[in-house]
């Protein structure tokens, strides 16, 4: 297997070119790629940067978790990325996770894609043609070969935003994880650990959740077997940490 550190990113794209070729950023969800030849290194690409710019906060793909955390952009929103963060597996992990593998790892339970979804976030593709997609997209349909994130646009937001999970020990894998933004224009809700993560629509154009609504919004879902908890448990797990966090973001 090669393992190739291109040092731009153009020079990425051309590497990643190739049938069996994978990007690589933090490593720590490759044990499930066995068929990767050819690992292409994002990490000296020069994508460690958390800006805040007119437009909102560009966060470079291969920022980790522990900077994503340290960043002013954490503090947005009553401290909502940094809730996602605090809990998002053990230090030494949080110093390895990056953004964009913990958007493009695809796994359940990652915090990041809920919150970033209900925030409205972008990510900027490179590829043969730059593009630019939702965070729903890129974990919906994933990307294209040859393409990599390289950033990701996090809008400047002033309402407040709560991420809540369900897991084993704090740190550990979430079983259910919810993410909750309010401000005047209305509420944004996400889910994810026992679905891929998205937004529940249904519980967004309400102003008053009644138990009828959240039941139909969760009964919806089909969740993905989890090996502690039955999908029936998960629900109703859901279904609390729903009522919690959009009552304490909203009063
Ligand atoms: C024990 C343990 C506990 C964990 N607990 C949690 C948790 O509670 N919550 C949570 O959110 N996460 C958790 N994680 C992390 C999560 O499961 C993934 O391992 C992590 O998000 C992958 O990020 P990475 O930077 O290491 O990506 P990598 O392992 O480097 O890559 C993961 C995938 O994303 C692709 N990729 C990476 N970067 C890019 C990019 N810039 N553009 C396109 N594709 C890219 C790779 O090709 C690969 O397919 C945990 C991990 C471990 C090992």
């Amino acid at each position: 297997m090669e393992f190739l550190r291109p040092k731009t990113v153009e020079e990425a794209v051309e590497l990643l070119d190739h049938p069996h070729a994978l990007p690589v950023a933090g490593g720590t969800a490759f044990p499930g790629k066995p068929n990767a030849e050819r690992l292409v290194d994002l990490t000296s690409l020069e994508l460690n940067y958390v800006e805040e710019r007119p437009d909102g906060f560009h966060v470079g793909a291969t920022t980790t978790i522990a900077e994503l955390e340290r960043s002013p952009v954490a503090e947005m929103a009553g401290g909502y990325i940094r809730q996602a963060c605090e809990f998002l597996a053990d230090t030494p992990l949080r110093n390895m996770i990056t953004v964009g593998g913990n958007i493009a790892c695809g796994h359940l339970w990652a915090h990041l894609p809920p919150v970033l979804m209900t925030l409205g976030a972008r990510t900027i593709i490179a590829g043969k043609r730059k593009r630019e997609l939702t965070v729903y997209e890129v974990v919906s349909a994933g990307l294209q070969r040859g393409e990599l994130i390289q950033e990701v646009i996090i809008p400047k937001l002033g309402g407040r935003g709560v991420f809540k999970k369900f897991a084993l020990t704090r740190t550990d894998y979430a079983a259910v994880s919810v993410a909750v933004y309010w401000d005047e224009l209305g509420r944004r809700v996400a889910v994810g650990g026992l679905v891929r993560p998205q937004r529940l629509g249904d519980l967004e154009g309400q102003i008053d959740i009644t138990p009828e609504l959240l039941d139909r919004a969760v009964d919806e879902l089909n969740p993905v077997p989890h090996p502690h908890f039955d999908p029936e448990y998960r629900k109703h797990v859901l279904k609390v940490l729903l009522q919690r966090a959009i009552a304490e973001v909203e009063h």
